[in-house]
């Protein structure tokens, strides 16, 4: 016959039936595992019984107990009640049990719990006679009936709710407290009667009838609307089940020395050491989750029960050690016995993860790699986002300064005056110094600069996947799209919702975190990564692990045997100086068309692009040459002895020239009004723009193919490199540039291009009589390229993965249009399972990558591979370039102590000794360190 029913004490057997602690977990549910474990560990547990999850399971399929099960349970009932000393509903001395529910992952809240089962008309006078607390059991009993008809039967609380504050109103009661035996005895017979009026039954007298119905009632929780809900959010699967617990009561409300409470051996968000809870007196187990009295914090228990205090704060302390981990813990006090209800890891605040993991790294309770991974990279990105403090949030929606609500794109904290257009946005936050937030409908690539130079990002339409929320993710950003509730007004600036009007100019509060929107301002706290010495602590130990010479195995010649390092993409000297503070130790990505497009510049660049012949457009990049000598010189100074990758010019050249449409209604507008001055030029320019117009630029004259065509820029840029990389060095700073030519698809462009360009870089140095190191390699960004990288690595020096532009030439798609059009409705129909421009495409994209290391390497052994596309700062992208033998991924500064715990996490996860071995590690070290001998690990050994 199937077990179905296991007692408190039977968890060996429970062992040796499910195998590993984990299918324990999965067997008798997160709490019931807890409730056997402590039993085990000798902390004082009531006596009782758990039915399993596979009786769950077996029930929501047939709609019937398991054959077996029933009689199982009873006759766990039967030892229960030898144990507690008690018999389930004998009048003379009887035993109460709550059902509770509890599957391998908490899902606190979401499933049903009755309490006091066993109670009927006779046991109640029974229980008087027995506590000579009439007050205590009527006000069980009228519990009793409540729970039963809100969870088992599902009516509304209201139903009792309601009858009961009439009564208190009647009686002028403030709180329950003052209610006396009478009323409660009074109230038993009014929730019958509400029971009887909507159930069309009386409430069920017989005990064992009451237990088989919150069985069920348990056992259906599982499919309850709030669970399920729950269940999507969390990815908790939806086959788990719920086991059903069968637990003695013990009462917290039999006077002043009973008491009930809640507690976390830490402080779930700030990690402070130090236990924190709050317990009521003479109240019973939910009181305190319900608010229902104002608890006391519960450093106070000391002088209210020091005995008990005590025991809770050793049996606390114990728990902690055992399970390596911050617990969360429910007891109750009966007449001045403890009792233990439950424990379990507690939730927390990733500030609250990074400092438990560290201290306890440090305690010597769990090891460093342990620490590491238990933070998330989602932890560290929202610890390095501003945020709004939590009370003045909840005060905003109290007092009625909610806005509005949308998808919460880019986590983090802004509060600026809004503006309707990018161009509006940044010149208030340039020009005027405000703090801005850039409203619009939806963004576009043109709205972008509008969206840096602000503090944050709404949008009406869009979702998590839209242009604004991946812009504001790329340079972290507070973002909110699809705030579908507001209208906005383009043409006289004002957005709405409802009654609520917001005009341009005025403040708001923006928090990507939640995804909701505030009127006025919300104070803002904003974490510096230099003052987040835990988090810092955590991340140095995640490069250690990186660093490691064995962590990685080497499967072939150039396979590096280290994990990832993390570099940055920076454009100019303040980002690759933030990308050092963050930890990057060089930049994978600096994007030179960028210093092309400032004011001063932009004429003369537009001026090459106009001149017919070769000797114009180097007379013009002469006039640049000077500015992106500057420019380099910053970065250089800033990455002091780490790598630079510059790379040469790559978009197509009609994106430096003014708007077609725009120019052409300045030209008709000239001619009509016959104004000659500057129309010639005007009309050069127009023609020159249609000269270049092509009908798919992004696959057009751009990249490598631009640079033979036009070689004066890009040999002006390597110039400029080598100038600058010689003055720094004759300056003391150690530089190592590192070229990189774009969009290579033939190892023939390289062929014609580099040696041109090795030639510059080897006149610069001998001209300034310095000598550095330098590499000229190229993006892997055409499939074609993938394909033959045994033939471009006989160039190229260093491939960098351009994973956007190598997905959607791999997929055909065009991100702007597939993000825009189709990419939700095939993530919706599972056509697509992620969006392949945010997490890396390991089957298709992925492979090619693999391939092309795998070849490039055969010609090129010491070839040096990274990434340099959004997937480089994506935790799951950055487990396969781990994976397939990167030396590097790069991504924005701001998610470069992300990456840097992601290679970590990866780095642990794929190590060659295997996952099993390490835990063997871990578990010696622990040991020793703290002696902590609990029965578990020392059955184990
Ligand atoms: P949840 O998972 O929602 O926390 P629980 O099953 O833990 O639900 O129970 C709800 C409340 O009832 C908790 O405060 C718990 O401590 C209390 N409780 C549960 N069983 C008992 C019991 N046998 N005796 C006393 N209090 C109990
Ligand atoms: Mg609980
Ligand atoms: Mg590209």
């Amino acid at each position: 016959m199937k077990t179905w029913v296991y007692l408190f004490d039977e968890v060996s057997k429970a062992e040796k039936y499910a195998g590993s602690w984990d299918s324990v977990r999965a067997l008798l549910g997160g709490k019931g595992a807890g409730l056997f474990d402590m039993t085990r560990a000798g902390v004082p547990v009531p006596p009782g019984f758990t039915i399993t999850t596979e009786a769950c399971n077996k029930f929501r399929e047939t709609g019937k107990f398991p054959a077996g099960m029933w009689s199982q349970a009873i006759a766990a009932m039967k030892v229960t009640e030898k144990r507690a000393g008690k018999k389930f509903g004998d009048p003379r001395n009887p035993l109460l049990v709550s059902c509770r529910s509890g599957s391998k992952f908490s899902m606190p809240g979401m499933m049903n719990t009755i309490l006091n089962i066993g109670l009927n008309d006779k046991v109640v006078e029974g229980m008087i006679t027995l506590t000579k607390n009439p007050r205590f059991v009527w006000d069980l009993y009228r519990r009793l009936i409540e729970m039963f008809g809100t969870t088992v039967f599902n009516l509304d609380d209201e139903v009792f709710e309601h009858p009961m504050a009439e009564y208190k109103a009647k009686r002028g009661y403030k709180v329950d407290v003052e209610m006396t035996a009478d009323d409660w005895k009074a109230l038993v017979v009014t929730f019958k009667a509400v029971f009887k009026k909507h159930i069309g039954n009386d409430f069920p007298q017989d005990v064992y009838k009451q237990l088989e119905l919150a069985t069920k009632a348990v056992f259906e929780s599982w499919n309850g609307k709030r669970a399920v809900d729950y269940r999507r959010a969390t990815s908790i699967p939806d086959d788990l089940g719920t086991a059903v617990n069968i637990v003695t009561m013990v009462f917290g409300n039999m006077g002043d020395d009973s008491g009930t409470g809640v507690a976390f051996t830490r402080n779930p968000s700030t990690g402070e050491k130090k236990m924190m809870g709050e317990y009521l007196l003479n109240a019973q187990g939910e009181d305190v989750v319900a608010g229902i009295r104002n608890a006391d914090a519960i450093e106070h228990l000391k002088q209210d029960m020091p005995k008990a205090y005590k025991q809770f704060m050793d049996i606390t302390a114990k728990l902690e050690k055992h399970y390596k981990d911050m617990q969360d813990v429910e007891f109750t006090i009966e007449r001045g016995r403890l009792w233990m209800l439950q424990t379990r890891n507690g939730k927390r605040t990733a500030k609250s993860a990074v400092k438990i993991a560290v201290d306890m790294a440090q305690e010597g309770l769990i090891t460093k790699e342990q620490a590491v991974q238990r933070v998330t990279p989602d932890n560290v990105d929202s610890m390095l986002h501003p945020q709004f403090d939590l009370d003045a949030m909840e005060n905003a929606e109290k007092t009625g300064t909610f806005f509005s609500k949308g998808v919460n794109a880019s986590p983090g904290a802004a509060v600026g005056q809004v503006y309707f257009d990018a161009d509006t946005a940044e010149k208030m936050a340039r020009e005027e110094k405000q703090d801005t937030i850039m409203v619009r409908p939806f963004t576009k690539p043109d709205d972008v600069h509008g969206m840096i130079a602000s503090k944050g990002v709404l949008t009406s339409e869009g979702g998590a996947t839209s242009h604004a929320a991946v812009v504001a993710r790329q340079f972290g950003i507070p973002c909110v799209v699809g705030a579908s509730a507001i209208k906005i007004d383009l043409e006289d600036r004002v957005m709405t919702v409802g009654e609520i009007v917001v005009k341009e100019g005025e403040w708001i509060s923006v928090d990507g975190t939640t995804g909701k929107v505030f009127l006025g301002k919300i104070p803002t706290s904003s974490p510096s990564l230099e003052e987040q010495t835990e988090l810092l602590t955590l991340l140095k130990w995640a490069d250690d692990i990186c660093a490691r010479k064995d962590i990685r195995e080497a499967q072939a010649n150039g396979y590096p045997t280290r994990g990832l390092q993390v570099w940055a993409n920076a454009d100019y000297p303040k980002d690759a100086q933030r990308a050092r503070s963050y930890g990057a130790v060089g930049i994978g990505l600096c994007r030179t068309e960028h210093m092309f497009f400032e004011p001063e510049r932009l004429p003369i660049v537009q001026d090459m692009i106009l001149s017919e012949s070769s000797e114009g457009r180097t007379a013009a990049l002469d006039k640049l040459l000077p500015y992106q000598r500057k420019d380099f010189d910053g970065l250089f100074e800033a990455m002091d002895g780490y790598p630079v990758i510059i790379r040469l010019i790559d978009p197509p050249l009609h994106e430096f020239m003014p708007d077609e449409e725009k120019l052409l209604e300045e030209v008709i507008t000239m001619r009509v009004k016959h104004e000659s001055a500057g129309l010639q030029e005007k009309e050069d320019l127009l023609a020159a723009i249609r000269r270049l117009h092509e009908s798919n630029p992004m696959m057009g004259l751009r990249g490598v193919r631009l640079s033979i065509s036009m070689p004066e820029i890009v040999e002006m840029q390597v110039r400029a490199i080598f100038e600058a990389a010689a003055d720094c060095t004759n300056r003391g700073i150690k530089v190592k540039p590192e070229v990189m030519i774009p969009l290579t698809g033939t190892v023939k462009e390289l062929e014609w291009i580099q040696p041109r360009l090795i030639r510059i870089a080897a006149a610069v140095m001998q001209e300034k009589k310095v000598k550095f190191e330098y590499k000229f390699g190229t993006m892997i960004e055409i499939p074609r390229a993938a394909v033959t990288a045994a033939e471009v690595a006989a160039h190229a020096e260093f491939f960098s993965f351009g994973t956007n532009d190598l997905t959607q030439m791999t997929y055909g798609y065009s991100r702007d249009d597939a993000e825009r059009n189709f990419l939700i409705t095939y993530q919706e129909q599972g056509i697509l399972e992620k969006n392949p421009f945010q997490t890396l495409d390991r089957a298709g994209v992925g492979k090619l990558m693999d391939w092309a290391i795998a070849e490039g390497r055969k010609t090129r052994p010491n070839l040096e591979v990274g990434i340099c596309g959004e997937h480089g700062g994506d935790p799951s992208s950055i487990e396969w370039c781990h994976m397939i033998g990167n030396n590097y991924v790069s991504c924005s500064p701001f998610r470069v102590p992300i990456a840097r715990l992601a290679a970590a996490h990866s780095a642990l996860k794929h190590r060659p000794m295997g996952q099993k071995s390490m835990a063997k590690v871990n578990k010696k070290a622990t040991v020793k360190k703290t002696g902590v001998k609990t029965k578990r690990s020392t059955k184990k050994k």
